[in-house]
C-alpha cells in the first residue's frame, strides 16, 4: 500500500524528497491552501518503505495509506 502526502497539510519542506530511495516524490503545481509548496507521491513507483513518513517534520502530512482524494497531482 503506497504512502500519500496530504496536499493541504504538506509545507513543502522536501526532506522526504531527498530521502525517498526510489525518487517518487514530485513537486505539486502552485501552492496549497496554507500558501506553501507541496509534494505528491507517485503511487505506481512507491515501494512503501515508510522513510518519507519518518523524516517529515510536519504532523499529518504523510499517511501510511493510499488516499488519492487527499493528494493533488498535476493533471
Ligand atoms: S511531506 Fe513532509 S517532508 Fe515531504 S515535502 Fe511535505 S512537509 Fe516536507
Ligand atoms: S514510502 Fe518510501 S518509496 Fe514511498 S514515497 Fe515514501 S520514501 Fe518514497
Amino acid at each position: 500500500m503506497p504512502h500519500t502526502i496530504v496536499s493541504e497539510i504538506c509545507e513543502g519542506v522536501s526532506d522526504c524528497v531527498n530521502a525517498c530511495p526510489v525518487a517518487c516524490i514530485k513537486p505539486g503545481n502552485g501552492k496549497n491552501k496554507k500558501g506553501t509548496d507541496f509534494y505528491w507521491i507517485d503511487f505506481s513507483t512507491c515501494i512503501d518503505c515508510g522513510i518519507c513518513l519518518q523524516v517529515c517534520p510536519v504532523e499529518g502530512a504523510v499517511i501510511n495509506d493510499e488516499r488519492s482524494e487527499l493528494q493533488k497531482t498535476p493533471t
